[in-house]
């Protein structure tokens, strides 16, 4: 639903809080918590020149939408607000809220890079309430892609692999990861990765659950496996450091919230009981 339909039906936006998105990233108010805007705070807010609206779903009882604001509209907003990224957001507030914001921000990033038809190239137009964009000319049908990838912890006895990744700025160590490629499984590729990355190899590989990681728009699959042969050997270019670490000692770990922390502080409790 473009805010233009919505504008002149304000009666479809009763009960509503919004999401308001300003070049990939989150407004609030400054020194406030709330992220989500109701419909009474949005007028004296923006000027509804906002480019796109979409429900994403729920919170408590209001119906959540997200919207894109427009560059008039982001000139316009008052100091008091402040734009913040998802990813700052980690850890520090409900999960079922950042899965929220980041449907938003995810659904948003997928509209704003699929304005136009990839086979044909004409301009696409939303379809299925809002779910899909589609193109008229060669009936191409696209919806929001989904990047499945594996994340895992390798074990071996009291111990298990963690790795410093190159991207990172800190001595943080984390679990492997990798995307899927085509016609691999799930357990494939986990088990790819691992000998790619360090030069193990492993068995026994275990599922265990699950995030979605709109950065921009992956699908975290988490694993555990059990070393099987080989000696660390990191591949310098996406790990530059792998070690066993004792469970009970412990590096620096990605923050709360992340599915690789979630997945060590699963083993561990695991291994202690
Ligand atoms: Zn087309």
């Amino acid at each position: 639903m473009a805010l233009s339909d919505a504008h002149a039906n304000p009666e479809k936006f009763d009960n509503q809080l919004v999401l308001l998105v300003g070049n990939g990233k989150i407004l609030r108010k400054v020194g406030d918590e709330e992220l989500l805007f109701s419909l009474d705070s949005l007028a004296s807010l923006i000027n509804f020149q906002t480019t796109i609206s979409h429900v994403i779903g729920h919170w408590h009882s209001a119906r959540v939408s997200v919207l894109q604001l427009a560059a008039a509209d982001i000139q316009r907003i008052s100091k008091d607000y402040e734009f913040i990224s998802l990813r700052a957001l980690l850890g520090e507030i409900q999960s079922d809220l950042f899965q929220l914001l980041g449907a938003g921000l995810q659904w948003l990033n997928w509209y704003t890079n699929h304005q136009y038809c990839g086979r044909c190239g004409v301009k696409n137009t939303l379809f299925d309430e809002g779910r899909a964009l589609h193109c008229e000319a060669c009936n191409l049908t696209c919806y929001p892609r989904i990047s499945p990838c594996v994340i895992g912890l390798v074990i071996k006895e009291d111990q298990c692999l963690l790795a410093h990744h190159t991207k990172y700025k800190t001595h943080r160590f984390s679990t492997l990861a990798g995307f899927i490629e085509p016609g691999e499984s799930a357990e494939q590729a986990f088990a790819r990765e691992v000998r790619e990355e360090v030069g193990i190899q492993v068995r026994n590989i275990r599922y265990i659950k699950s995030q979605p990681w709109p950065f921009p728009g992956q699908l975290m699959l988490g694993f555990s496996a059990e070393w099987l042969s080989g000696e660390i050997e990191v591949d310098g270019e996406e790990i530059d450091e792998a070690y066993w670490f004792d469970f009970d000692n412990l590096p620096e770990l990605p923050p709360k919230g992340a599915l690789s922390r979630e997945i060590i502080e699963y083993v561990k409790q695991e291994k202690a009981t």
